[in-house]
């Protein structure tokens, strides 16, 4: 059978364990392709260029997005960040799904293009991950004890107004339990590979 590949995008904000539950997901899904973003951030420890991002200049984030290599951009905390067309658009093609890690403005951008798009509107599916609520967030961001008080309050103030576009998702997975949560997005991962419309030929004609 012949078939896109999905276009997962998926957003939480900063604390919510996003990066966790994506990595338990990927470890029992090796197939599933991750869309590596470039950003103009520096790597912090353990992250390695090529793997969890490219990590470019400004400059270098300029001269790509005039030659038109990103689908979308996004700017967070100061930092540029943006999805590479050459990261996504082959793989869909040949059938494989691509996960993209991303902030809500990049999602809806990628709703955006959808909507005007058939091919991507078939194969784009947007979930957000979310705490139960903020206090259990606060709590989560002030235990990481590596912010400054000035940063806590910046990433609870862009949660709240990330979390406010929730309608503008698919799905949404809590994330109160890391276990519940982790199984949750695995199952609606591999749910989403069996939907019609990925379907790129006519069947049992
Ligand atoms: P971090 O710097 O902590 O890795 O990521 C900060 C935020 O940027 C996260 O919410 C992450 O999902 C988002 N992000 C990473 N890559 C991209 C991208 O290519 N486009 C957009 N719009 N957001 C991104």
């Amino acid at each position: 059978m012949k078939k896109t590949g999905s276009l997962i995008v998926i957003s939480g904000p900063s604390g919510v364990g996003k990066s966790t539950l994506i990595g338990r997901v990927r470890a029992r899904m090796p197939e599933l392709e991750f869309s590596v973003s470039c950003t103009t951030r520096s790597p912090r420890n353990g992250e390695v260029d090529g793997r969890d991002y490219y990590f470019i200049s400004e400059e270098e984030f300029s001269l790509r997005e005039s030659r038109g290599e990103f689908i979308e951009t996004a700017g967070v905390f100061a930092h540029r960040y943006g999805t590479l067309r050459s990261e996504v658009a082959t793989r869909l093609e040949a059938g494989r799904s691509v996960l993209l890690d991303i902030d809500v403005q990049g999602a809806l951008s990628i709703r955006r293009a959808a909507a005007a798009d058939p091919v991507l509107a078939a194969c784009a599916a947007f979930i957000l991950i979310a705490p139960p609520d903020l206090p259990t967030l606060e709590k989560r961001l002030r235990s990481r004890a590596s912010d400054s008080e000035d940063q806590i309050l910046k990433r609870l103030a862009g949660a709240r107004k990330e979390l406010s576009f929730f309608r503008s998702y698919d799905f949404l997975i809590v994330n109160d339990d890391l276990d519940r949560a982790s199984e949750e997005l695995y199952m609606l991962m591999r749910s989403l590979g069996t939907r019609v419309p990925l379907i790129t030929e006519e069947l049992f004609s």
